[in-house]
């Protein structure tokens, strides 16, 4: 029968475009809030690694690692010497000293990356340099200092046992052995070894291309005259391409947009193309005119909440446009966008790069002064962690807790969680701390 004489058996399927929307957020606590452990589950659940590629390895450092590597050959790859020497039998040598030294007959050389002439027969020596291969019958190597030198006989002034001065065979890393993991990431070490073991690409993630814009009229650009007394300079779009950049990101800072619908849908919507995350901050509170939760709806599925914590409390998700790229929408103060930043977005971008560690390891310290708390929430206190003589940690406050403190926040390392059943932390008290290591 003719394809297109066929006659239609069913009805052709309708198919409808279902309107796209995020998973089911977290239930709101009592409160009315959201916890910091629950949205920041909550926006890792809605992304997923980026898709791998194969990376020649230099270019591969920093990136995260996405198979495990098994090494193809031995390290060392044979018996070597480490040390400029003889090779000998220990036996022939076994009573050498200072006072009693043994001359054995040179009877040829191996340099790096030649093999040994002959075996080695009882009662001689070879030259050997530091890495060739140790020849077969000898078992270790005199280093010269421990003789005269000697070209045809060479004198020695040192017992020696079997194994002394010879790197084993696969002493380092054996044939079939795992050295590198998938998720981590990679440093030079690593790249170190992995053209050690003869691999010259691997499988990894991409870094996480991120857009980076402020929102805000009043925002002027560094190095611009401040038009007039009510402008400020846009510290955040700096501050947070430079976090991105630190946490591993290929970073794309768009700057400052004002608060203008139409403008901002614009800029996002070009923006879509070169990101894996957008990043924008302020326009997220109750002001009238917080534009970005106003406008971000129209462009995607949106999760707009506030989270129990201080600085950041008001923040926005979203999955928008036709990929559904990310975007988190933090809070304009600088000390909250920075929080935020922490809390959320570095846990993002690395399980973006494919980490298998999203979220900064906690230490303890111990409190240099009474640090005083809200209540119900998270807080995020701007602290200097140091070393007390003792080696263990203790942490200070580097400023009070004001959201706009952003000279408190750069005389800062280290961000202190005091939890939201804290009032009070007294000196010398248990405080946990992220520090703030860039990496
Ligand atoms: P918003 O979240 O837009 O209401 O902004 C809150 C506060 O943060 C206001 O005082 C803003 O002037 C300030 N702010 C917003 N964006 C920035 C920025 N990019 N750099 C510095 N300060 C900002
Ligand atoms: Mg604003």
């Amino acid at each position: 029968m003719p394809l297109f004489g066929r006659k239609r058996t069913r009805e052709e399927p309708v198919i409808t475009a279902e309107e796209f929307r995020l998973p089911e957020p977290p239930a709101p606590r009592p409160d009315g809030m959201r916890s910091v452990a629950d949205h920041r589950e909550y926006l890792l659940g809605c992304v997923e690694p980026l898709p791998p590629f194969g990376q020649q390895i230099l270019d591969a450092v920093g990136l995260t690692l996405c198979e495990d590597v098994e090494s193809p050959i031995n390290l060392p790859r044979f018996d070597n010497s480490s040390m400029d020497g003889y090779a000998v039998r220990a036996q022939d040598v076994q009573y050498a000293s200072v006072n009693t030294p043994v001359s054995l007959p040179v009877v040829g050389e191996v340099p790096a990356g030649a093999p040994a002439p002959h075996r080695l027969s009882p009662g001689t020596a070879m030259k050997i340099m530091t890495g060739a291969m140790l020849p077969e019958g000898a078992d270790s190597v005199v280093p010269y200092e421990a003789t005269d030198r000697g070209e045809q006989d060479v004198r020695i002034s040192e017992a020696c046992e079997p194994g002394r001065n010879v790197r084993r065979v696969g002493e380092d890393i054996t044939e079939g052995e795992l050295v590198l993991r998938a998720g981590e990431r990679l440093a030079s070490r690593s790249i170190g070894l992995l053209a050690g073991i003869g691999i010259d690409k691997v499988m990894v993630r991409p870094r996480p291309r991120v857009v980076v814009i402020s929102t805000g009229n009043e925002l002027t650009e560094p190095g611009f005259v401040l038009p007039g007394d009510q402008n400020i300079y846009d510290a955040n779009s700096y501050m947070l391409a430079a976090a991105a950049k630190a946490a591993g990101a290929q970073v794309f800072r768009v700057g400052l947009v004002p608060d203008d619908p139409e403008r901002l849908t614009q800029v996002i919507s070009d923006q879509l193309v070169r990101a894996d995350l957008i990043l924008t901050t302020g326009g997220v509170s109750q002001g009238d005119y917080d534009i970005v939760k106003q406008v971000l709806p129209e462009l995607g599925a949106t999760d707009f909440t506030q989270v129990a914590m201080q600085p950041g409390k008001p923040q926005g998700f979203g999955l928008i446009g036709e990929d559904h790229t990310p975007i988190i929408m933090m809070p304009g103060n600088p000390v909250s966008a920075f929080v935020s930043f922490e809390a959320f977005v570095r846990p993002v971008l690395r399980k973006l790069a494919g980490l298998d560690s999203w979220v900064r390891r906690t230490v303890q310290c111990s409190a240099a002064r009474g640090i005083s708390s809200t209540p119900g929430k998270l807080q995020f206190a701007r602290g200097v962690v140091s070393e007390a003589e003792d080696g263990s940690l203790v942490a200070d406050l580097a400023s009070g807790h004001g959201s706009h403190l952003l000279g408190g926040l750069a005389g800062a390392n280290a961000l202190l969680l005091l939890d939201e059943d804290t009032e009070f932390i007294a000196a010398g008290d248990r405080v946990d701390a992220w520090l703030l290591l860039e990496d």
